[in-house]
């Protein structure tokens, strides 16, 4: 990514102060989508990265990484995989809970769509504290595939997210645009 292009994505990424409650600076990415030269720059990008990866399948996570990762998987001419949160999915699923500030949270995958041989690439808009992601991560290696990268839109830099990773990237690249 270009420094102009990075400094057009950041232009289109408004920071709203507590939402969804106080405290918290809401990272929010619909003026990038509604700007197609700043969602194509992005998309390029991280087809870019997803071949950098060998990747063979994009998982998305629910729900703004499903609208970033789904151009993605068409362009790179690869599988996108939805990561959901829990009860969304109708088929049989492979399914993992991990921790909230308070309380825990839920995502599934349907277990045929991941399998030994994938090299998988996961997608989102924001690494936060990491939980989500590294939860993912062990999604993907419980049905047997292989983990090829992280890529993020942004990431939280005050929070341990890249260090709550690393474990589970096991030597996976992380990269945050
Ligand atoms: P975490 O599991 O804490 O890394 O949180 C990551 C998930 O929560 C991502 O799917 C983000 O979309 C969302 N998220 C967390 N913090 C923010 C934020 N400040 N702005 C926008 N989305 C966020």
């Amino acid at each position: 990514l270009s420094e102009d292009g990075r400094a057009l994505l950041l232009s289109r990424i408004k920071d709203v102060p507590d939402y969804p409650k106080p405290g918290v600076m809401f990272k929010d990415i619909t003026p990038l989508l509604a700007d197609p030269k700043a969602f194509a720059a992005l998309t390029e990008t991280l087809v870019e990265l997803a071949g950098q990866y060998g990747a063979t399948k994009i998982v998305g996570l629910e729900a703004r990484g499903f609208i970033l990762a789904a151009p993605v998987a068409v362009q790179a001419g690869i599988g996108f995989v939805p990561v959901r949160k829990a009860g969304k999915l109708p088929g049989a699923t492979l399914a993992q809970s991990y921790e909230l500030e308070y309380g825990t949270a839920e995502i599934e995958v349907h277990a045929e769509d991941l399998a030994a041989g994938d090299r998988v690439m996961v997608i989102d808009d924001v690494l936060a504290t990491g939980g989500t992601a590294e939860a993912s991560l062990s999604l993907i290696r419980r049905a047997g595939a292989e983990v090829a990268g992280v890529a993020v839109l942004m990431e939280l830099s005050f929070l341990p997210g890249r260090a709550k990773l690393a474990a589970s990237l096991a030597g996976a690249p992380l990269d945050a645009l």
